[in-house]
């Protein structure tokens, strides 16, 4: 049975012309960069072209991005970063109650550094609101993180009225941006952040490389000590074959980007309307327009997520109850709790998200099958019962 995979938001293929740009670099190419011959200078002039690549697909300079180990450490080192920079001059930090768990640990291994920690409420379509920012800015106040689009529910943060509120106040703000970048146009001038984190597997290149934008005049110590490189501000010999996947991803994602949300949004769209149409007593999470084109979060009433995963699988059908990272544990995700809803309903949710090689078919088998689960599952649920008014 051929896979219909729609779990784009947990990690995507890797683009053909991403693998065979970096081939050569797992094979003749294999010089340290740091040495002096000059096959050595070649690889390091391919990571500086690399970084180019993803600078421009941020609207930057090469200059403010640092290439790390993927998408969760470009957000450690930010927040950390920045706690450890400014411990002098404050102890407290902002976040959600929806960031990614690589923002909201890292919150919560400070607190027990003796950092505080705010975690703002979000609106029931998971939206920031700034005035509640505005409220939670204090004189310590060191740091503000708050993602660009989450990666459950698929809400776009207002980030750029958010970064105004926390520099109004002098706060630094950082963005965990790994579920924008690639997908929609992202201007880290433009949005004003101080730093964003990305990850190129969210965006068809390999995992384990990602990148942190670190504007230029903001002074964070390295996490990772030892050699020089990335100029002093992450050691280690560089990802070499990972950063040129990275870069070329970046340049197929600002080539194909308008191209990609033609295609997917209305197969997303679809998806939708159908199961909601066919489905009874279903909710669709996240704001109905400020919400990433791909992603189709939902919850149905009366049976378990995990359950409806199994029956998709056998289907082969790939799909999530959330985030990669929550799966498998029994606690909903703490994304549809912060939005409101109740655990019995948390705990019935569905994530579809849609990428660049989905097809309508796949859209249609997924429509076919999983009204038919839901009934079966509901059948034999302690939980469900029909109601008069369904
Ligand atoms: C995937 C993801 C991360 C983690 O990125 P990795 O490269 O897998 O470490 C962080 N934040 C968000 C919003 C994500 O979707």
């Amino acid at each position: 049975m051929k896979e219909i995979y729609m779990d784009y938001n947990a990690t995507t293929p890797v683009d053909p012309g991403v693998s065979e740009a970096m081939l050569p670099y797992l094979r003749e190419k294999f010089h340290n960069p740091s040495s002096i011959y000059s096959g050595a200078k070649e690889v390091k002039k391919a990571i500086e072209e690399a970084r180019e690549k993803v600078a421009r697909l941020i609207g930057t300079k090469p200059k403010e991005v640092i290439f790390i180990g993927g998408g969760s450490e470009a957000d450690n080192h930010a927040i950390k970063g920045v706690a450890f920079a400014l411990r002098g001059k404050g102890n407290h930090i902002i976040t959600s109650a929806i960031e990614h768990h690589a923002v909201l640990h890292t919150c919560q291994f400070l607190e027990k550094m003796g950092f505080e920690v705010t975690y703002l409420p979000v609106n029931r379509y998971g939206i920031v609101e700034p005035e509640v920012l505005k409220e939670a800015i204090r004189e310590e106040t060191i740091l503000v993180s708050i993602m660009m689009a989450n990666n459950e529910i698929g809400t776009m943060e207002p980030i750029k009225e958010l970064a105004e509120v926390a520099h109004e106040r002098g706060v630094l703000f950082h963005t965990d941006a790994v579920q924008a970048v690639g997908k929609i146009p992202v201007n880290v001038k433009e949005l004003g952040v101080d730093m964003l984190s990305l990850s190129a597997h969210k965006f068809y290149g390999p995992k384990g490389v990602g990148g942190l934008y670190v504007r230029w005049g903001v002074k964070i110590p390295s996490l990772i000590h030892g050699g020089g490189q990335e100029r002093g501000r992450r050691a280690g010999t560089e990802n070499v074959a990972g950063i040129v996947g990275a870069g070329r991803a970046a340049e197929i994602a600002m080539e194909e980007m308008d191209e990609e949300e033609r295609k997917i949004r209305p197969l997303r769209d679809k998806l939708e309307k159908e199961l909601v149409g066919r489905i009874p007593q279903v909710i669709v999470n996240g704001h109905p327009e400020k919400r990433l084109y791909n992603t189709l979060n939902i919850c149905v009433k009366g049976i378990e997520g995990e359950g409806m995963l199994a029956l998709l699988d056998m289907n082969g059908i790939s799909a999530s109850s959330g985030s990669a990272c929550t799966s498998g544990s029994l606690e909903p995700s703490h994304v549809l709790l912060a939005i409101g809803l109740p655990h019995e309903i948390a705990h019935g949710s569905l994530r579809f998200s849609l990428g660049k090689y989905n097809t309508e078919e796949d859209v249609d088998k997924v429509i076919e099958v999983l009204p038919w689960i839901v009934e079966r599952l509901r059948a034999m649920s302690p939980f469900w019962k029909e109601k008069e008014d369904a």
